[in-house]
């Protein structure tokens, strides 16, 4: 019989860190996992093209997985190019107590090894810490050199300067000597798991913020199932409580709304949030909803602004994740307007001549969440000549997100979300998002970054469309709101 090459991977390692149920439905179960979320796909698909990118740091190296997709084959390949002291190895694997690990690159140093692990993000979170600790464990049984061992990840600090520099677009720390005080922590553990995976039931573990943290679970949808289907109203439906005490109250056993004692609850919203959604009644604070909505006269716009921010920057002057306005769309009464800026374009003078010209002829301009649209205006000032006209823009901005922020407006029906999406799905089903073929800005971002790669015309008109109908979508959903609310003035 074929004895098996592993029973514990790294990302199943680290399932068993946030939760051993989750680690053993992982290996026994795995068809129940939620589906793949699409923001996880492109989250995947990006960790991949910064990791091949970060191979340039020490090139020439020889991909193991490029040679065989076979696991077997690839720990064999691994330790024939280490017997034969190859000075670079891309995605080295290694088995050790029954534990496999890939590293990303591994490099033959004078003073042993050099192991990095690469991720695609500005920081370096103790989950990353974990993870290399992990492979420091396997490493550090299976080679006989010393070993070093650094994360790398993206350098917040370097901006695109001619041709990019990968040396400057990644920086490293070393995590060695955590790694060394933490082996027996993870023979501990790997054993521990191990002994899981020889239990005839599934773990128990009750749910929990662990859930969420540090990634939401594959099984989230599984084990929250009972929860979040009932006919009754829930505590998770306060909005405004935040996990943790969410958490904190179901795990006294509080599920239900109207067993949530007001005293447990401080905060006003709160209590009118939970007697909003028991009574089926919608809040509407008048006098907070007439500050706010009241000055805004027919004269009146929506506005929506979508981003590319690439890991890897391909703009001049930016950072690793900075974001660059690519797409604007303005709706009012029978006004429809947008500005798509072309991926090859790097001057942003254009964009902000578009985006003055399209709200020009309104006297307010309601965006959702002005945050993003405040952070781009104050890049166009910076980077443009029209200033004034655009700091004129910024006082037109009205803000309809901000019903929320002392609950002027709460519609009960708001399950756990109060953003654009949840808003057309109550209050508007002509306007649901389920129906676009890009959904959401994740999604919106890597249809505009793959506008670079393909040549083919209407591919990229499709992808064109497809995404001035998602952003036109927020634009129109935000003035269908304001108008929804007006009516309740
Ligand atoms: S959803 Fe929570 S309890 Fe269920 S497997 Fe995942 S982490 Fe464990």
């Amino acid at each position: 019989m074929n004895e098996l090459l592993y029973t514990i991977s790294k990302s199943s390692f680290m399932k068993f860190e946030q939760c051993e149920k989750a680690f053993f439905l992982n290996k026994y179960q795995a068809h129940l996992k939620d589906k793949l979320s699409i923001e996880k796909q492109l989250t995947f698909s990006r960790g991949h093209d910064v990791g091949k990118l970060a191979q340039h740091l020490f090139p020439g190296g020889i991909d193991v997985r490029e040679q065989t997709a076979n696991l077997r084959e690839a720990a064999q390949l691994t330790a024939d190019l280490v017997a034969q002291n190859k000075s670079v190895i891309y995605e080295a694997t290694f088995v050790h107590n029954q534990t496999l690990v890939m590293v990303d690159i591994l490099v033959l140093t004078e003073h042993g090894y050099a192991a990095y692990e690469v991720k695609s993000s500005l920081k370096i979170s103790s989950t990353y810490v974990k993870d290399a600790c992990l492979q420091y464990y396997v490493l550090s049984h299976v080679l006989k050199k010393e070993v070093s061992f650094f994360l790398v990840c993206l350098n917040e600090a370097y901006a695109l300067k001619g041709s990019l520099e990968v040396k400057h677009l990644f920086k490293k720390r070393e995590v060695t000597k955590t790694a060394k005080t933490n082996l027996s922590y993870f023979e501990t553990q790997v054993n521990s798991a191990q002994d899981c995976l020889k239990q005839s039931n599934v773990p128990q573990k009750p749910l929990g913020t662990h859930c969420l943290s540090p990634y939401t679970c594959d099984f989230y949808g599984y084990c929250w199932h009972g929860v979040f289907n009932q006919q009754k109203p829930t505590v998770f439906q306060l909005t405004k409580a935040g996990r943790e005490r969410l958490m904190e109250w179901f795990n006294k056993g509080i599920l239900w709304l109207e067993d949530l004692p007001d005293d447990l609850v401080a905060e006003k919203v709160l209590i009118q949030q939970k007697k909003s959604i028991l009574s089926g009644k919608e809040i509407i604070a008048q006098n907070a909803l007439r500050e706010l909505l009241a000055p805004v006269n027919h004269s009146v716009c929506a506005l929506d602004i979508e981003v590319f921010a690439p890991a890897i920057p391909v703009y001049q002057n930016k950072h690793p994740f900075e974001s660059t306005p690519f797409l604007v769309t303005c709706v009012g009464q029978n006004y429809n307007h947008h500005y798509f800026k072309p991926f090859q374009e790097e001057d942003l003078t254009d964009f902000a001549q578009a985006l003055l010209q399209l709200t020009k002829p309104f006297e307010h301009v309601l965006v959702f969440d002005a945050s993003l649209e405040t952070k781009i205006i104050e890049e166009l000032k910076l980077k443009t000549t029209y200033v004034t006209q655009l700091e004129q823009l910024q006082a037109k901005l009205v803000d309809v997100n901000l019903v929320y922020r002392d609950l002027a407006y709460f519609n009960p029906l708001f399950q756990s979300g109060t953003g654009l999406k949840t808003i057309a799905q109550v209050l508007f089903p002509a306007l649901d998002y389920t129906k676009l073929a890009i959904q959401d800005g994740l999604q919106a971002m890597h249809a505009y970054g793959s506008l670079a790669e393909t040549t083919d015309l209407f591919k990229n008109e499709e992808l064109q469309n497809q995404l001035i109908a998602y952003c036109e979508n927020d634009s129109r959903v935000t003035l269908a709101f304001f108008n929804y609310l007006k009516t309740k003035l």
